[in-house]
Parts: structure tokens; C-alpha cells; sequence
């Protein structure tokens, strides 16, 4: 039974078209498959495969099917990748999770609460599309997040450590913006699991796990091409069987159709993922604030985030919302050793290096390291190029680089807490960084000026870097240093990061100019755009509904994760704070879950 071969266990009914072609040749199968798409309806019920579809074995899936199985519900969930890559791009990520007023914040001494997160949330999303208007683009995602931030508020964190979870006892400071009360987190709230991504998937996996043969049919390489919907409500999905494939975990598997599928349920949940990987469709939808598009730029998702769903969720009533909403990075380095197509690693910075543009201009404000992605992304944008410079010295990159990644965080992904405390407070550059300094194609590395100017020339292949007008700028920065009260928003920003404990002890250097002697060699890295998370989607109501162009749910479907937009098609409003992704999944998965097992109850 070659479709069933990457299953964890084969389903009673399968519908195996790849054996109806080989049984009976492709005429015969072509007539009995249109027989059973034209077969009447009633395929949920007692015929149905299953009560409930799940579309992709990412985190969002897993939740919703937990949830699922917690309420006594059979449930079969496909995924177009092969049993390697279960967990999607969770396995892949840092782990960050956004939590208010946790337990690590309250002994760093770090004073959070719902009101200021919530009051920071509102303000960075800039919700305009109808946030109160019940038709209009923002309206769900704006109840998801009133709903999302009690629940960071509340029980995710005592959810998750109940199933075996911790974090890193620094918390980050991401996306904090700048001191004016402005867009971005006005106090650290970035937690980093012990484990990272794998920790974050790994208690719902071992869930799914063991409910599999059981009240769980997984079927791996099943990509769904269509979703059925029969006298108006969801019936089922149909789609094409991918050969087995061995392609290690994130790598691109084949797309080799060996058979076809049909399979029944009363309720279906998309849980696909977002568009990333799939450069067409965020070229087609980049938002016109932000200008042209870039000509160049680098992936930061596996190639399995490829976007199809949504436009399938459309064929079927879905109504797709703020889908110029996307959160593209800024600093993203060229893999030297890439897993998917055009591999990026995003850099965590932290305010001491510069940012120049592709001229050898300082960025203004906010193009400042840790500050604001989106700000930054603008002014890039508006320079022509699509990349920029980080101008720094050994010093700060032993102490400041965060590369974003499981992979690239071997310590914490291996739960080896004092190895990665005494890599980070020690000045030594850490392993994963060191390699990139030695291997990567977008790093500079000089002792003065002229040469760190002329190695930036030629990797670009053009005399755009002045050294006089780059030495100038970098020693007006060093100088700015011995003025107690500069107002130069890069030295601001360095000085507030040095009031944050947790920053001084392992994430921000001393401040110290960068041409000083015994802190080089000095650094110049061309930063690319890089490309991740989806912010618009499904819209959804509260229960993870899927909501069709008149506000009405689209019976029997759900969506939930990053295809939803994290939750209504928009939690996020324009901007995140960050660590709220892996969070939007856990949080819209277990809503969505919850919500059909509750309907089909
Ligand atoms: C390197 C990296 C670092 C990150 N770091 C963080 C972080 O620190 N904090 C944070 O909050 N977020 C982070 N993220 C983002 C976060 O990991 C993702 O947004 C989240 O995991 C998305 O989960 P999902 O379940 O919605 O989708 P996915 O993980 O994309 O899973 C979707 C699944 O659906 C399957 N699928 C898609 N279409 C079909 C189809 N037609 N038929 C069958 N199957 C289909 C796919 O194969 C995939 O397995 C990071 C992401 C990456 C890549």
C-alpha cells in the first residue's frame, strides 16, 4: 500500500486512488473517481473517515488535534511533507514565546501587566481596517488578541509548564522600540524555551503520538488540493498522494504524484502555514507602503510554506483578509550550508552595531538593531536597495548576535543551560556565529577602515562605500559615547538596554567605540530581506469559524495557526511583538480545537 507507506497507521477507508490506477488503469480509475466525486453527500456521519480533517502537522495541527482527541474526537491529519518534517516550521524556530508578567520577568524585577501589554499590542497593531465593524478586515483579529492577551496574561504559561516546559531565565527584548512611547514592547517579554523550537513541539507531539492508530489516522504525504463542499458545507477534502520521500527534515521533498485522495468528514480544519517560502505570492501581495518589492530576496521558512491553501480556502467561500500583512526581517545572512531553497538565518541583534544603507548613509531612527522590523524595513525600502549594512567589531558580535534557529542554538536546543550562559557571558564568539564570520558570503572582516570599505565594494561588485565618509560616521557615533546625555537615539538605545539586567549580563557590550584598538577586527555584514510569517489570512471568529465574504461561517470549516492570520486572519494588526507566532499557533490551535469538537459535539 505505497500511499499509505509514510502513515502512522492506515485508515479503514481510505480511499487509495494509486490503487485504483493500478488495479484498473488510468481510465478506469478516472471513472471511478468521477463516480465518487458526484456520489451524494452525506459524507459526514457514520461514513465520514473521520470527524474531523486536519490540513498540516505543524504546531497549530497538533494543538487542534489534541484538543480534538481530548474531547473523544476521531481525527485524520494530512500533511504533504514526509513523517521527518512532523511539527513544520516550529521544530525550525527559536522557541521565543511571548508570556506577561511570567515568572522569569517577576525575578529579573521587570514590572509587566495585561494592561501595558495590551495598551503596547493595540498600539503597535494600528488596527484601521474596521477593528469595530463586524465586516470589516480587522475585526476578528482584533477580538483574537483581547482574547489571546488574556491568555498570555493567564494560563499559558502554567499550561505549558504543565506539560513539561520551561524557559531560558533571561527574558529578551525584542522588538522594544524606541524610548517615546511609541510602536513595540516596552518591557522584555521574549522567553526563550529550553529546547527551543523541538521543545515547544515536542509535548504535543508525544500527544499525538500516542493517540495515533487510535483515535488519530496520520497520513503523510496526502497534499490537499481541494476542499469538497457539499450543499453548501464542508464534506471533505480531495488531493493528490506525493511518493514516499526520504528528504531529511525541512529539505524540499519531492512534488511526484503517485495517486489521489478523497477523503470524508464533517469538519475540516486548515492548519497550513503561511506563504514565506513561496517569493511569487509575497511579491503579488507585498503592501504598497512598503514600495516596490525587492528584486532579491532570502527564505527564512522550509519550502513546504508554500501558501496554496489559501487560495484553496477561497475556492470554498473563504474570505481571505489583510493579505498585504506580512513580517519580513531586516538582517538576514545568507546560509553558508543551506537546508531549503535560498536558506536565511535572521541575526537577534542588539543596539551597539551600526546600520548603514547600501551607500554607506546611517539608517535614522528606528534603524537601530532590536528596535523596530517593520520601521527598519521601510527605510531600507526607500533606499533602492534591498539590503544594508551592520557596521561592528569582534566585541560586539561575541556578545550580541543571536542567530534565530534551532539548529543554530545547539545549547539551548539541546536544554544545556549552563553551556549557553557561559558561551554568552563569556566574550568568546559563540560556535554557530564563528561560522558564519568564517563561511558566510555576507561578512567583512578587516582591521581599518579602507579595508573593511574596499571588502564591502567588492562583495557588491560596486564602489558604493566611501572609506573617509564611513571612518566619519563610525567615529561621530564612538564620540557620541563620552556624552552623558546624548540624545543620539543609537546611544539611547544602547544605554536602555544596559539598564535592563538581563541585557547587560548576556545580550548588550559594554558600550565602547568601535574603532577602539582591542576590540577588533571590525566587521561590516550585508544584511538581506528575509522572508517569514504570514500576518493575514482566514479570517476567523472565536472559535476558529472560517468566515465566508458576508461574515458567515463556511460550515464545518476552521482555520488556525498561520494560514488564520494566527487567529481572525490578523491578531496581529501590522506588527508583532514578537515570540507571538509559536504562541498565535498554541493559542488558535487549541481555541479552534476546542471550538469544533464543541460544534460537532
Ligand atoms: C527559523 C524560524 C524561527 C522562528 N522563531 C520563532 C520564535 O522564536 N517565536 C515565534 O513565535 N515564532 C517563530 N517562528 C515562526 C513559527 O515557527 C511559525 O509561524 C509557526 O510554527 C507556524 O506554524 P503553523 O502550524 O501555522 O504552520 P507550519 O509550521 O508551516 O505547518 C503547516 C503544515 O501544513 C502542511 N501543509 C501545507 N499545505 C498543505 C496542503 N495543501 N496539504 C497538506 N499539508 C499541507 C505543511 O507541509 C506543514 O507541515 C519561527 C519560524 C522559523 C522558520
Amino acid at each position: 500500500m505505497p500511499s499509505d507507506s509514510n502513515d502512522f497507521t492506515s485508515s479503514r477507508r481510505t480511499i487509495n486512488r494509486r490503487g485504483l490506477f493500478a488495479l484498473g488503469g488510468g481510465v478506469a480509475a478516472a471513472t471511478t473517481l468521477s463516480m465518487v466525486s458526484r456520489a451524494p453527500s452525506a459524507w459526514a456521519g457514520p461514513s465520514a473517515d473521520a470527524d474531523v480533517i486536519v490540513i498540516g502537522a505543524g504546531l497549530a495541527g497538533m494543538v487542534a488535534t489534541t484538543e480534538l482527541v481530548a474531547a473523544g474526537r476521531r481525527v485524520l491529519l494530512l500533511d504533504q511533507e514526509p513523517e521527518q518534517s512532523l511539527g513544520g516550521q516550529a521544530h525550525w524556530s527559536l522557541g521565543g514565546l511571548f508570556f506577561i508578567d511570567s515568572v522569569e520577568q517577576r525575578l529579573a524585577g521587570i514590572k509587566d501587566s495585561f494592561d501595558l501589554a495590551r495598551a503596547d499590542w493595540f498600539r503597535t497593531a494600528g488596527w484601521d481596517r474596521g477593528p469595530d465593524d463586524i465586516h470589516g478586515e480587522d475585526y476578528w483579529g482584533k477580538r483574537w488578541a483581547e482574547s489571546y492577551l488574556q491568555f498570555a496574561a493567564g494560563e499559558k504559561q502554567s499550561w505549558l509548564r504543565g506539560l513539561g516546559m520551561n524557559w531560558v531565565p533571561v527574558v529578551g527584548w525584542a522588538e522594544r522600540g524606541q524610548a517615546d512611547g511609541g510602536i513595540g514592547n516596552s518591557v522584555p517579554r521574549f522567553h526563550i524555551t529550553m529546547g527551543t523550537g523541538p521543545g515547544v513541539v515536542e509535548p504535543f507531539e508525544k500527544l499525538v503520538r500516542v493517540a495515533a492508530g487510535k483515535s488519530i489516522t496520520f497520513k503523510f504525504r496526502h497534499q490537499v488540493d481541494e476542499l469538497v463542499v457539499t450543499n453548501g458545507a464542508i464534506s471533505g477534502v480531495r488531493g493528490t498522494v506525493l511518493e514516499p520521500s526520504g528528504a531529511a527534515r525541512g529539505t524540499p521533498s519531492s512534488r511526484t504524484k503517485v495517486g489521489e485522495f478523497e477523503f470524508r468528514a464533517a469538519q475540516v480544519i486548515v492548519t497550513s502555514g503561511g506563504i514565506g517560502a513561496n517569493h511569487e505570492l509575497v511579491r503579488r501581495n507585498w503592501p504598497a507602503r512598503l514600495g516596490k518589492a525587492p528584486a532579491h530576496m532570502i527564505t527564512g521558512v522550509p519550502a513546504h510554506v508554500d501558501g496554496r491553501m489559501l487560495a484553496i480556502g477561497e475556492s470554498a467561500g473563504a474570505r481571505l483578509v489583510n493579505r498585504d500583512r506580512m513580517w519580513h526581517y531586516t538582517e538576514g545572512l545568507k546560509n553558508y550550508a543551506p537546508i531549503w531553497p535560498g536558506h536565511g538565518i535572521r541575526v537577534l541583534g542588539a543596539p551597539s552595531s551600526m546600520w548603514f544603507d547600501a551607500e554607506g548613509r546611517p539608517l535614522p531612527a528606528p534603524g537601530i538593531p532590536s528596535v523596530d522590523t517593520l520601521g527598519t524595513l521601510d527605510l531600507i525600502m526607500k533606499t533602492g536597495y534591498d539590503y544594508s549594512w551592520f557596521v561592528l567589531n569582534k566585541k560586539i558580535i561575541s556578545k550580541e548576535f543571536t542567530l534565530s534557529g534551532s539548529e543554530q542554538n545547539p545549547e539551548l536546543t539541546g536544554k544545556d543551560l549552563v553551556a549557553y550562559l557561559a558561551n554568552r557571558a563569556l566574550t568568546d564568539v559563540p560556535a554557530p556565529v564563528k561560522a558564519f564570520m568564517d563561511k558566510g558570503e555576507d561578512f567583512v572582516i578587516a582591521d581599518t577602515v579602507p579595508e573593511l570599505a574596499a571588502g564591502m565594494n567588492k562583495l557588491v561588485g560596486k564602489d558604493l562605500i566611501q572609506a573617509d565618509a564611513l571612518r566619519d560616521e563610525i567615529g561621530r557615533r564612538d564620540s557620541e559615547l563620552g556624552n552623558p546625555n546624548s540624545t543620539d537615539p543609537r546611544i539611547v538605545a544602547i544605554r536602555r538596554s544596559r539598564d535592563y539586567i538581563g541585557d547587560n549580563l548576556v545580550r548588550t557590550t559594554e558600550p565602547h567605540p568601535i574603532l577602539a584598538p582591542d576590540a577588533g577586527p571590525l566587521i561590516a555584514i550585508r544584511m538581506n530581506i528575509l522572508t517569514r510569517k504570514t500576518l493575514g489570512g482566514l479570517q476567523t471568529d472565536l472559535s476558529g469559524r472560517v468566515l465566508n465574504a458576508q461574515g458567515e461561517p463556511v460550515h464545518g470549516l476552521y482555520a488556525a495557526g498561520e494560514v488564520a492570520g494566527f487567529g481572525g486572519g490578523g491578531v496581529h494588526g501590522y506588527r508583532s511583538l514578537e515570540g507571538t507566532f509559536l504562541g498565535g499557533c498554541l493559542f488558535s490551535g487549541r481555541q479552534t480545537g476546542r471550538g469544533a469538537a464543541k460544534d460537532g459535539a
